[in-house]
């Protein structure tokens, strides 16, 4: 028997796709020439974003990975030191961007959950002066985290953390690619979260459902340069309006919705740990990602996303047993039900390498 309707990607909230109001956002809005800043759109959702987050300024670019590699040439100079958690997205994710674009040196925090505290943060800071050390320069959040569970750095943890880069000259940037899920989880305001950094960005493109973009945000002086290195990375667009009224649109309509991924997260995390071996590793700040075990059904992460794919769930493989689901806009109440009823199915077949041809096979 399956149990398959329709396809349900869990894989990621990048999985989104425009609805309809938005398409026609799209469709009929007012366009210019973004590198001319005769975009009206993007000069609108500027300034609103700005606004948002309590910064001076705000530029327009295609994706969060370029707001990263952006911010890290900005703000440091080649064999400078970035220090962050080591799940966050910039140093597993973006190619090693932080060496080829920038130069810099990443230090890694062990934290909890992608979250580290100022405690961490002062002992790797606290170390003699000299010609042998590289020159820390950044400390790096990343609001939620992703690779953490989709968890919410809470705004005490962030003004502790800021304190100690402050009081070692440091400057702070936050990769905020879902901070508006941490804003409606916690209620604590963006400009808040905002406040202490010197750079924050949000991606339009994860559980807001617009189909790319990314606002980068800070001082006047921060985004001038920010536009030199946009426009020699080839970030520099023209009638980007087109992307700029998609994000307008989510601004209106898809902000507050968030809650419900969370709700419909938070479903998915309590039914995934009824299942027989699975291990959820759900945490109370969590906001749209699951992240769970499989190490006890005797699966791999991998088996069980090509078997949860053939009956129509989108799973992600982390690791070899951690597995992650992702909530989104598309993705309805019953399409978690549905979900949950297809992975409890394919975790009670037996896993492949239990068979016994694959026994005998060395
Ligand atoms: C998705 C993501 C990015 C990169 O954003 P893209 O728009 O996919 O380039 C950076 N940081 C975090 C935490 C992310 O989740």
């Amino acid at each position: 028997m399956s149990l398959k309707r329709h396809f349900i990607d869990l894989y990621a909230d990048t999985k989104s796709k425009p609805t309809d109001g938005m398409r026609q956002a799209i469709a009929t809005a007012v366009v210019g020439d973004e590198q001319k800043d005769e975009d009206p759109t993007v000069l609108e959702l500027c300034n609103r974003m700005a606004k948002l987050f309590g910064k001076e300024a705000a530029v327009l670019v295609p994706s969060g990975t370029m707001a990263n590699q952006i911010a890290l040439q900005v703000h440091c100079r080649p064999a400078e030191e970035v220090i962050c958690d080591k799940t966050a997205h910039v140093v597993n994710f973006e190619g090693g961007g932080p060496a080829s674009t920038a130069g810099v040196m990443t230090r890694l925090i062990e934290g909890k959950d992608g979250i580290f505290t100022a405690d961490q943060l002062f002992e790797v800071l606290d170390r003699p002066e000299s010609r042998y050390a590289p020159k820390p320069r950044l400390v790096w959040v990343e609001q939620t985290s992703n690779l953490g569970g989709g968890t919410v750095w809470p705004l005490e943890t962030i003004q502790e953390v800021a304190a100690v880069a402050r009081k070692h000259g440091l400057k702070l940037h936050m990769d905020g690619a879902r901070l508006l899920n941490a804003v409606v989880a916690s209620g604590v305001p963006a400009h808040e979260y905002a406040m202490p950094f010197d750079s924050v960005w949000v991606d339009f493109t994860k559980g807001l459902g617009c189909p790319m973009g990314a606002i980068l945000t800070g001082s006047e002086e921060f985004i001038k340069e920010a536009w030199r290195v946009k426009q020699r990375m080839g970030g520099g667009m023209r009638q980007a309006g087109f992307i700029a009224a998609a994000a307008l649109y989510a601004l209106d309509h898809n902000v507050e919705r968030l809650a419900d991924d969370h709700a419909n997260a938070k479903l998915l995390a309590i039914g995934l740990a009824k299942i027989p071996g699975v291990e959820v590793l759900w945490k109370d700040m969590a906001t749209n990602i699951v992240l769970f075990d499989v190490a006890q059904t005797g699966f791999t992460a991998q088996e069980v996303v090509v078997a949860a794919k053939e009956e129509g769930v989108g799973l992600g493989a982390f690791g070899r047993t951690l597995m992650r689901a992702v909530t989104y806009i598309n993705i309805p109440r019953e399409d978690i039900i549905s979900a949950l009823e297809i992975v409890k199915v394919v975790l009670q077949q037996r896993p492949p390498k239990l068979t016994a041809e694959k026994a005998q096979t060395p």
